[in-house]
């Protein structure tokens, strides 16, 4: 099985007083048998690639534009994230997707992006509350794994996400039941769409918390975490990390 993933999304929560938690969380995480993953907002990424250093934390972006440069005001481009010090990217957050009206064709072009830098993307699907009472849940998600996940993914480059978006913030969280069922048709359609499918790490994401990590980490196919709220301190987001 792929070795587990503990991914932080800060979203658009931190400063430059927050990289204390970093340092908090590499102290207490040290001997962790995980791969770490923050994600903070673009102003903190190369100060925070600065201070983890080649240590046990990855540090990456939240989004990038799908071109490598240009008149895209506000943008920031996978090649810029990357030269900052990621070496990974969010593309396709359900918050993106909602916020800014990102189809599945555009995190595909996003994805690639970031495969074209040498950085790994990490591509969010799930599905709204509405989706999963009309029953459309696994259509859904297969839909956007189509046309989200572009070609040159591999396991090495690509991790995929399950966040339902009711989850998210919400303290809400699917049964155990209903995320293996996800996760085994995401595996499914990796498996038959590419040769190292088996080997993509997937990630669930809504609502972790220290108390539910262990649960949820137990599931099949579940190679780890994206997390949001509890990723903000370290004394949240370490226990999550050791739960792995
Ligand atoms: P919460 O962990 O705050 O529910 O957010 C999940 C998420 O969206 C991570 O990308």
């Amino acid at each position: 099985p792929p070795r587990k993933l503990a991914a932080g999304n800060w979203k658009m929560n931190g400063t430059l007083a927050s990289l204390a938690e970093v340092e908090t969380l590499m102290r207490d995480c040290a001997s962790a048998e995980v791969d770490i993953l923050i994600c903070p907002p673009a102003t903190l990424l190369h100060p925070m690639a600065e201070r983890v250093g080649r240590g046990p934390v990855a540090v990456g972006g939240q989004d990038c534009h799908a071109k490598e440069s240009g008149a895209h005001t506000g943008d920031i481009s996978a090649e810029q994230l990357r030269d900052a010090g990621a070496s990974h990217v969010i593309v396709g957050h359900s918050e993106r997707r909602a916020d800014h009206g990102e189809t599945d064709a555009a995190v595909a072009a996003k994805a690639v992006a970031a495969h074209r830098a040498g950085i790994v993307s990490v591509i969010c699907v799930g599905e709204t509350e509405a989706q999963r009472d009309a029953g459309e849940t696994l259509d859904v998600i297969a839909r956007q794994l189509a046309d989200s996940v572009p070609g040159c993914a591999t396991a090495a480059n690509t991790v995929v996400a399950y966040e339902p978006v009711w989850a998210i913030g919400t303290g809400r969280t699917p049964t155990g039941e209903q995320i293996a069922e996800v996760h085994a048709a995401m595996r499914k359609a990796l498996v038959a769409r590419f040769p190292d499918g088996a080997g993509f790490r997937l990630l669930y994401g809504g609502s972790v918390k220290p108390s539910n990590a262990a649960e949820i980490f137990a599931i099949a196919d579940v190679d780890g975490a994206l997390v949001g709220g509890a990723s903000l301190k370290a004394s949240d987001f370490g226990p999550i990390v050791k739960a792995l």
